[in-house]
């Protein structure tokens, strides 16, 4: 008879293989979360071997799905679950159990052969159904539980997810940019800002928005530099569709928390509205604002381009609430607690 999956376990192999293909079909935060704790209860069971099965499924599939958790999910308590339970893991782990030949671990395995393998791993049916589709003998089969091939995987996942970890919600460091913004004379240079925003292959937005951010909250702006410096901030926010994780998201609020919503005016129109939602049409409003001799092209038409429409706290407002829709989708979209985006 041909051993088979239980149905369960060819659920979770869908589940997690569109998780790790980029391409989820169930709520990618829940169902790692399962995942993890799944991992958990099956650590205090390491003295079967049923328990010793499990570890080793459970080690491959959070290796397997940790990239996603680092880029994807920006949830601080599914890093700690994870980082807990890969350490917890680890600390069973004696590579010198491992009698392998030199080189014989399997290495760079693609991520949905790992999620395969993984849940394959977990009861003896998964074993045998996976040797047989995947035409592996005993000693192929045997290297899956091999304590210094799952003591790698554990090393690398844990050092992946510490590392990224950092990035979302640590505190990052866009001082560097002060020498590319800031002239002698200490006026901004919004030209220069918008160039950097316009090379999106740099993935500047994101830096660019958080400067400007701390730029605005600290109150390092003359008058007349405040709309472009709120803009530079508000380009970043719109033209990162990805999101960027709270350790940029936290600063963006708080600035954006700075205007005042409750205003109104009677101008039927306000300059920002004609830009294009292009990155070129926005870029040449700007520009245009700040050296129109060197850029005399603007989608902004002469009759609004008043500075007092410009100035006009309706359009901060206007700008401001866009700015904080995105934010908003932002959490929906990557998750995550509360108090990791919230200053
Ligand atoms: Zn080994
Ligand atoms: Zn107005």
């Amino acid at each position: 008879m041909t051993p088979t999956l239980p149905a369960d376990h060819r659920e979770l192999i869908s589940d997690l293989s569109g998780i790790v293909c980029d391409y989820p079909s169930t709520d990618p935060e829940s169902t790692l979360a399962v995942l993890a704790d799944d991992a958990a209860h099956a650590l205090g069971r390491d003295a079967t071997s049923e328990g010793r099965r499990e570890r080793a499924g459970y080690t491959i599939l959070l290796h397997a799905t940790c990239w996603y958790v680092s880029a994807r999910v920006f949830s601080k308590s599914l890093f700690a679950s994870y980082v807990q339970v890969l350490d917890g893991i680890r600390v069973q782990l004696d590579r010198s159990n491992c009698t392998c030949p030199v080189d014989s671990h399997p290495s760079q395995l693609d991520s949905e052969y790992q999620v395969e393998a993984g849940v394959s791993m977990l009861t003896e049916a998964g074993r045998a159904a996976f040797a047989e589709d995947y035409d592996l003998d005993e000693a192929e089969v045997a290297v899956f539980d091999c304590e210094g091939f799952l003591a790698d995987l554990a090393d690398e996942a844990a050092g992946q997810l510490r590392e990224a970890s950092q990035e979302l919600f640590g505190t990052v460091d866009v001082s560097h940019l002060d020498a590319q913004f800031v002239g002698d004379d200490g006026r901004l240079d919004l030209v220069a800002m918008q160039d950097a925003i316009r090379r999106t292959w740099e993935n500047n937005t994101g830096p660019v928005a958080l400067w400007s951010a701390r730029r605005w909250l600290a109150g390092q702006v003359r008058d007349e530099e405040r709309i472009g410096l709120f803009l530079c901030l508000w380009m970043g926010i719109a033209q990162t569709y990805e999101g960027l994780p709270p350790s940029f998201a936290r600063d963006l609020a708080t600035a954006l928390a700075t205007i005042d919503l409750d205003v109104s005016c009677d101008h039927p129109q306000h300059p920002w509205s004609t830009a294009d939602s292009t990155v070129q049409s926005r870029y040449l409003a700007v520009v245009h604002l700040y050296a129109p001799e060197d850029h005399p092209d603007t989608p902004v038409p002469a009759e609004l381009s008043a500075r007092e429409l410009w100035e006009c706290p309706v359009q901060y407002a206007q700008l401001a609430r866009k700015a904080l829709q995105d934010l908003e989708g932002w959490r929906t979209m990557r998750g995550g607690d509360d108090e990791d985006w919230e200053n």
